[in-house]
């Protein structure tokens, strides 16, 4: 059975990892995106369960104390994680699992689990990232340029990745995303074990 691999995907909050990662899923199978755990509240629309496990502060630091997260951090307040189990077992099911967390996290499994592939997604420019979060308006203005703030720090952090892929249309970066994934697939070691030597 084909391994499964485990991809990092960071890049700014508004920069559309959700929508891009929605078009990926309805092109390829086999992939499992891990459903983080957070203590920040729901958005309208979001759905315990499905787009996180919203928790209260002292669940999630139960969790900790059950070494029950790959990694955690805090973003701009709140806490976010990625539980372990759920993507162990994805990964033994030969799916290629996808973390969509932030660079402190990233950096975070890049150190225990070295062979995880880092890919940061990037808005086209500043300008379009500040209008996408006043447009979605779930955010106050403060809160935007806070979050402004934390994604150019963030982009200074790219250099730890392993691709950057530009979400100036949903289309182009899943495509980009898509042929990442396959390129993975295809390294001379996971081949050389597929057709044996
Ligand atoms: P948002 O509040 O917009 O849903 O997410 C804020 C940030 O937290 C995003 O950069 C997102 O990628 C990151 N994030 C979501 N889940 C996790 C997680 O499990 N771990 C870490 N380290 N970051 C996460």
């Amino acid at each position: 059975m084909r391994k499964g691999k485990t991809f990092v995907i960071s890049g700014p909050s508004g920069v559309g990892k959700g929508t891009v990662l929605k078009a990926l899923l309805e092109q390829r199978k086999n992939v499992y995106v891990s459903v983080s755990a957070t203590t920040r509240t729901a958005r309208p629309g979001e759905e315990d369960g499905i787009h996180y496990h919203f928790l209260e502060k002292s669940v999630f630091q139960e969790w900790i104390a059950q070494d029950a997260f790959l990694e955690y951090a805090e973003y701009v307040g709140n806490f976010y994680g990625t539980p372990k189990k759920f993507v162990d077992s994805a990964m033994d099911e030969g799916q290629d699992v996808i973390l969509e967390i932030d660079v402190q996290g990233a950096l975070q499994v890049a150190e225990k689990r070295p062979e995880t592939i880092l890919i940061f997604i990037a808005p086209p420019s500043w300008e379009a990232l500040e209008q996408r979060l006043t447009l979605r308006g779930t955010d106050r203005p403060e809160k935007i340029q806070e979050r402004l703030q934390r994604a150019k720090v963030e982009f200074q952090s790219a250099d730890a990745y392993h691709y950057v892929v530009i979400n100036d249309t949903v289309e182009n970066a899943a495509r980009e995303l898509d042929a990442i994934l396959t390129a993975e697939h295809c390294r001379v070691m996971e081949r050389m074990e597929m057709i044996g030597t």
